[in-house]
């Protein structure tokens, strides 16, 4: 559904990609560990088009978003990119709209959608994450958790075919995590085609198929869990692994 290759990306003289090259599959859930500023954000956030990449080829379903470095019209990318959800870190839900306008804003905007159907898609995604009863809530009065939660039904209300996640629990208090982390394995167990950045050792290793290791810039090592948490073979893996277990 996704293939990078040879993807390239400089801020200023600061080269952040280094020529990175991946594929992902319908339904597979890849998770991407690595330490901080080996370019992770911004490998997703070039993907959905929140930074132009340098050089590469980045192709979803078949279309090309970027092409040998060069990129596709406005409309193009725009209805690439309609394809992709993302979830943030830091939620980034509209603090003066209620979770249901939230819910319903880009599906308005973007699709001209409305009325009753509108609704019950709103209605169904808010109860596939759990927070039905907070429809009317405000942002404001929602915990760090019921946030995200929010926020990952946000980005369902656009049916994406694939969703991207970047650290959408290192925000949250321990004992909020679980809850986010469980719906992201429900939408899992339900073939969601998902790209997960987490330092979330537990839901890489049970939940991810396939893991991208990036270090400075490159996928250093990429596998099953058990290749890469059982068997690493890059000494850079097993030092990044030892650190953080
Ligand atoms: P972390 O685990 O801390 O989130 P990361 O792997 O997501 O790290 P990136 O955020 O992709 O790393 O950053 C990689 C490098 O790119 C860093 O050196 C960072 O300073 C730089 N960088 C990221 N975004 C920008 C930007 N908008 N302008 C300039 N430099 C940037
Ligand atoms: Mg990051």
């Amino acid at each position: 559904i996704i293939n990078v290759f040879n993807l390239n990306k400089s801020f200023d003289t600061n080269h952040v990609l280094k020529g990175v090259s991946f594929q992902v599959n319908r339904g597979d859930v890849v998770a991407v560990i690595g330490s901080s500023g080996s370019g992770k954000s911004t490998l997703l956030r070039c993907l959905i088009d929140l930074e132009k990449a340098d050089s590469g080829t980045i192709t979803m379903e078949g279309k090309d978003l970027m092409k040998d470095g060069v990129y596709a019209s406005q409309n193009e990318i725009r209805s690439i990119i309609m394809k992709m959800g993302m979830v943030f870190q830091h939620f980034n839900l509209f603090p003066h709209l209620t979770v249901r306008q939230n819910l319903e804003l880009a599906p308005k905007v973007v699709k001209k959608e409305k009325g009753e159907a509108m609704d019950m898609r709103c209605e169904k995604h808010l109860a596939q994450v759990g927070l039905l009863e907070k429809i009317d809530a405000m942002p404001s009065t929602l915990s760090g958790g019921e946030k995200q939660r929010v926020a990952i039904a946000r980005a369902l209300m656009m049916n994406p075919d694939i969703l991207l996640f970047d650290e959408p629990t290192s925000a949250l208090d321990p004992e909020l995590t679980g809850e986010v982390l469980n719906v992201m394995q429900q939408l899992a167990e339900a073939h969601m085609t998902m790209i997960v950045v987490t330092h979330e050792m537990s839901f890489a290793r049970e939940v991810a198929n396939k893991i991208l290791f990036m270090n400075d810039g490159i996928i250093l090592e990429e596998g099953t869990p058990e290749d890469i948490f059982e068997h690493p073979k890059n000494d850079r893996t097993k030092e990044f692994l030892s650190s953080i277990t």
